[in-house]
This record gives structure tokens, C-alpha cells and sequence, in this order.
């Protein structure tokens, strides 16, 4: 068993948030604290902490996260132009939340290295 985060109530409904895309297995919701004009969290609705709890099986999930990155890209025009998506994973990668989530930042230029 896994500990719940407030993710579970995005997907649940029990918080208001703002969802731009939703399929069988992933959500994706504006992120309360925006890094670029358009940033958008997808979280896959099975619980997983982070990247470390992954299991072999669960492979198909973090290809789902990507997919709906893609299909979100297209659908606001920003795939030509381009984005970025980020996985943090624990401290050092400063991850707050513990279920994991793909950021989707888009609509401005990037830098390299991120800090
Ligand atoms: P991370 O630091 O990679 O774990 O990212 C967690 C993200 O979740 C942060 O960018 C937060 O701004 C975002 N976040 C936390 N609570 C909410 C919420 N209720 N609605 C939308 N985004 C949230």
C-alpha cells in the first residue's frame, strides 16, 4: 500500500483543478504553480511514488505518459515549436509530489542546464 497524495483527489474530483486531457489511464491538469505559459502535470491514474517503485510491468505506463504529452503537443499547436517534459525523482531531483507525474512545459524558450 501506497500513501495517498493530493493527486488521488485530482483524480478523484475532490479538489477543483483545471484537467486538459483525460484517457483510460492518464490525467493531465494545469499545475497550480505555473513554470511556463502553458505547464501541465500528466500522472498516470494507477498509483506509483516515484520512478524507483516502477516495475517492468508497469512499463506501458510511463509510455502513456509520453503519449498523452504528444497527443496534448498537437492538439494546442505547440509540437512544432516544441516543449519540454521533466520526471523529478526524490531529493536531489526535487520531487514534492510522491506519484509520479510528467511536467509539461510549453509556450516559451528553454534553457539548459535547468538549475
Ligand atoms: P514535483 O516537484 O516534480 O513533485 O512537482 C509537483 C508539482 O505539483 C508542482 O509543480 C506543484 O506546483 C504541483 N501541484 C501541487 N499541488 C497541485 C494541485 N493541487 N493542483 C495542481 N498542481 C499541483
Amino acid at each position: 500500500m501506497t500513501t495517498e497524495t493530493i493527486f488521488d483527489k485530482i483524480i478523484n474530483r475532490e479538489i477543483p483543478t483545471e484537467i486538459v486531457f483525460e484517457n483510460d489511464s492518464v490525467l493531465g491538469f494545469k499545475d497550480i504553480n505555473p513554470q511556463a505559459p502553458i505547464h501541465v502535470l500528466f500522472i498516470p491514474k494507477t498509483r506509483i511514488p516515484t520512478i524507483n517503485d516502477l516495475t517492468d510491468e508497469q512499463k506501458h505506463i510511463v509510455g502513456d505518459l509520453y503519449l498523452a504529452a504528444r497527443d496534448y503537443a498537437k492538439q494546442i499547436g505547440e509540437d512544432e515549436n516544441g516543449y519540454r517534459v521533466i520526471m523529478n525523482c526524490n531529493e536531489n531531483g526535487q520531487q514534492t509530489v510522491f506519484h509520479i507525474h510528467l511536467h509539461f512545459l510549453a509556450g516559451r524558450q528553454m534553457t539548459w542546464p535547468p538549475g
